[in-house]
């Protein structure tokens, strides 16, 4: 068997609430094989989000450690860091909220092709034109200002802007959340879509297992910063094992989407 992509063990983090410290993240272990969707499911406050600031390097982890495309994550630092950052990408709740409205979809797009050096300035327009063509917008849409688009095409926006450095693996930190049932529903198809045709793997962070239904080969279900249980998803959603894993498929309404009519 091909080594993980992505290797977690043993993660922990401590956070302090009130003065009084408490494990936000205790001991948690997962791996994402390259091409795989894991998902990572969790109750508000069970430490979803912890994980995947660690896995960015956002904060730092108190203990354990991260493998990705066969380094030391958590050691990396200037120029191997950036190299490697360039293949882990993010995108979150309207990840797009974070710039100014007023800037072209072209901007957002030119940035990662700029800063991590991907195509030189000449090639840049039709690398951007690509990038759209990519998550299923129009290349007009390259001139329109962020706050002129929908929600949907914003969140493909935030995907073409992580497609532009070549990842291994896209986190998405409630990704999907805010949209509409309808757009949601777009937007997973195209995540499942790049999957199939590049291998892109995805940690797919959601409270919803009714997304996650839809797109994960695997899940591990988290509470209280402690992964209680782990499989394939369509063995953890038929009979979920953890008390968390029973709740959370007992509060999950039908979805027309599956894995099946996606892919
Ligand atoms: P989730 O994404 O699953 O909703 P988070 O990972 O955001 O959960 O948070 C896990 C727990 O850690 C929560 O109790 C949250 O309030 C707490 N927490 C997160 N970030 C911080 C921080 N910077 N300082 C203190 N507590 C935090
Ligand atoms: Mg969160």
């Amino acid at each position: 068997m091909s080594p993980a992509l992505l290797e977690v063990a043993g993660l922990s983090k401590r956070f302090s609430r009130g003065g009084k410290g408490f494990a936000a993240l205790d001991g948690v272990g997962f791996s994402i094989a390259a091409g795989e969707t894991l998902a990572l499911v969790g109750p508000s406050g069970s430490g979803k989000s912890t994980v995947a600031r660690i896995l960015l390097r956002l904060i730092e982890a108190d203990a354990g450690s991260i493998r990705f495309e066969g380094e030391d994550l958590l050691r990396l630092r200037g120029g191997a860091l950036r190299a490697t950052r360039a293949r882990l990408q993010m995108v979150f709740q309207d990840p797009l909220a974070a710039f100014n409205p007023r800037a072209t979809v072209a901007r957002l797009l030119d940035d990662p092709l700029r800063i991590h050096g991907i195509v030189d300035r000449g090639g840049r327009p039709t690398a951007i034109a690509t990038l759209l063509e990519r998550v299923g917008l129009a290349a007009e849409l390259a001139g329109r200002a962020v706050h002129e688009i929908s929600g949907g095409q914003r969140q493909r926006v935030a995907i073409a802007r992580a497609l532009a450095t070549k990842p291994a693996l896209i986190v998405l930190d409630e990704a999907v959340s805010a949209l509409d049932v309808l757009v949601r529903a777009d937007i997973l198809r195209l995540l499942a879509g790049l999957q199939k045709d590049e291998g892109i793997a995805y940690l797919f962070i959601s409270h919803d297992l009714g997304a996650v239904r839809a797109v994960a080969h695997r899940i591990a279900i988290i509470d209280g910063g402690k992964i209680v249980e782990q499989g394939a998803a369509r063995a953890v959603i038929a009979s979920p094992a953890s008390a968390t894993g029973k709740a959370l498929v007992a509060a999950t309404p039908e979805l027309p989407v599956t894995k099946e009519t996606v892919s």
